[in-house]
């Protein structure tokens, strides 16, 4: 019989340490993005890219090479990690990064964790001045249309995405709902948001419930 193993990465210690001068973060490959979203706000961070859902660990992100709603302006996840610790199969814990050891590296980004096991990694943040988005929505009436507006507007946001009506038939057909967004700055807030910019509500982002339908 052949046997399997599983690695629960999720109970890796989690934690985490900023470096303000290089602006990154060093995580444990165990930290969720969700958690990480709440505690690096507190300082003013947020995460380089965000998935669909933000409950996926630092090791997964970087096993699949995760992208965000950033994509045309920021790439994936992988171009934003400095360097990370992986355990391969040997047993030998290697720091590798896109300089030191990059074959490896860029194998074991987006690699499904075929090359072994990442324990932590050091990765860029984005400064964000609020924990709030500046956020334009526009209906498009058909597919040429949604894609004209994005191709006029995308260099002009930070995140952008575009739902598309694909039920929708004839003149309408390829409709769809266009969102892009800025992180907001301190002036795009209203007053009574200004006094605490980068608070949020503890927990809010922390895993759902079972049961309940995840965002996409
Ligand atoms: C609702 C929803 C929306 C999503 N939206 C997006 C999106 O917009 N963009 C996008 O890119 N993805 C998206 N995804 C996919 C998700 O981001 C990836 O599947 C992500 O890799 C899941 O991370 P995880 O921590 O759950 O890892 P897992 O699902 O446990 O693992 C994913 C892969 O990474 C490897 N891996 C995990 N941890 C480690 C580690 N420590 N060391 C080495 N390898 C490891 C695993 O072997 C596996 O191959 C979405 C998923 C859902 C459910």
């Amino acid at each position: 019989m052949r046997r399997r193993l599983v690695v629960d990465c999720a109970d890796l210690a989690p934690g985490f340490r900023i470096d303000p001068a290089s602006a990154t973060v060093t995580a444990s490959a165990g930290t969720s993005l969700a958690d990480l979203m709440e505690r690096l706000l507190a300082h003013g961070y947020f995460v380089p890219v965000t998935p669909g859902t933000r409950h996926v660990t630092v090791g997964g992100a970087i096993g699949a090479d995760i992208h965000g709603k950033n994509h045309h302006v920021d790439s994936s996840f992988g171009a934003h990690v400095r360097s990370l610790t992986l355990v391969t199969p040997d047993g030998a814990e290697r720091r590798i990064g896109p300089e030191h050891d990059p074959e490896l590296f860029w194998a074991t980004v987006g690699g499904m964790g075929l090359t072994g096991v990442i324990t932590d990694a050091t990765f860029d943040v984005i400064p964000v001045e609020t924990a709030s988005a500046r956020v334009d929505t526009d209906r498009t009436r058909d597919l040429d249309s949604a894609l004209a507006l994005m191709s006029a507007t995308d260099d002009r946001y930070h995140y952008t995405v575009c739902w598309i009506d694909l039920l929708a038939r004839g003149a309408a057909t390829g409709r769809g709902v266009l969102t892009r967004a800025h992180h907001a700055t301190l002036e795009d807030l209203p007053p009574r948001l200004r006094r605490a910019p980068c608070a949020t509500t503890p927990g809010r982002w922390r895993a759902p419930r079972p049961g309940s339908r995840p965002g996409c």
